[in-house]
């Protein structure tokens, strides 16, 4: 099934999308719901993220190029890091290079959302926990990272979370590739067996680490080949299954003189 937020007649709803047509629903997504009877056709429609997240967490430098650069040995502790909900906007919507740099740089990944609580959840027993995925692009400053190694200035800007354009609910994660285009041109493909800590692995470890709630997003890392980019490129960060994540970069408004 692929949940989706939009807006129609003024107001954001919550619907299922079935090929060209959206029936909405009222109630949780994530425990009760019900057709409200409202259909609404996806021309007709903005689609928006398609959750509000709790938390987006994200991986550091989870792929790499080729099966056999996959390290034999794991790291201890994995680069986790925190995204504010601040920064999540939908499909389409304006990506904002922040004021005094140029480019900013797109990260295509396969989000996991969290459906049911995990706390201590074995590595066999973590699907059970997962509601669905989506797709993602951990836009990234990395001109803001602190030379002591933090990340969170330099990941949590506006719009520096793009997410969508649905969840769906049934699809294999460990069989599928991510891919970005820009402006049209294929920069990053890697099937999600090129992860060097598994979808799996991830989120035992989180589970061990806190308890996950229904509404978190952990973004699984960016295969090979992103990049920075400026004013005007237009991003589509793709999931097989779930579709294609569009955005534009801007540069941001000059800030207002104060006088
Ligand atoms: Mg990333």
């Amino acid at each position: 099934m692929k949940f989706a937020r939009f807006i129609a007649a003024g107001e954001i709803r919550t619907g299922v999308v079935s090929g060209e047509v959206i029936r909405e629903i009222e109630g949780d997504m994530f425990t009760a719901w019900d057709y409200t009877g409202n259909v609404f056709h996806c021309n007709d429609v903005s689609f928006v993220a398609p959750l509000v997240p709790r938390h987006v967490i994200g991986i550091g430098a989870n792929y790499v190029a080729a099966r056999e650069q996959l390290p034999a040995q794991l790291p201890d502790i994995p680069v986790f890091f925190f995204k504010p909900s601040s920064s999540v906007i939908g499909p389409e919507a304006d990506i904002v290079i922040p004021n005094g740099i140029d480019e900013v740089k797109f990260e295509s990944e396969l989000a996991v959302v969290i459906g049911k609580e995990a706390k201590q959840v074995s590595e066999e027993n973590v699907w059970a926990y997962i509601f669905g995925y989506t797709v993602a692009n951990d836009v990234t400053a990395p001109q803001f990272f602190h030379p002591d190694g933090h990340w969170t200035v330099g990941k949590s800007f506006d719009t520096f979370t793009p997410l969508g354009p649905v969840i769906e609910t049934e699809l294999e994660p460990r069989s599928v590739s991510v891919k970005a285009r820009v402006n049209g041109e294929e920069k990053q493909n890697s099937p999600t067996e090129l992860m060097i800590i598994s979808i799996s692995k991830m989120i035992s470890y989180l589970s061990s680490v806190m308890t996950l709630q229904p509404g978190d997003v952990i973004l699984t890392g960016s295969p090979v080949g992103a990049e920075l980019v400026g004013p005007g490129t237009v991003i589509e960060c793709e999931v097989d299954g779930i579709g294609t994540l569009r955005n534009t970069f801007v540069a941001a408004k000059a800030p207002a003189v104060s006088s």
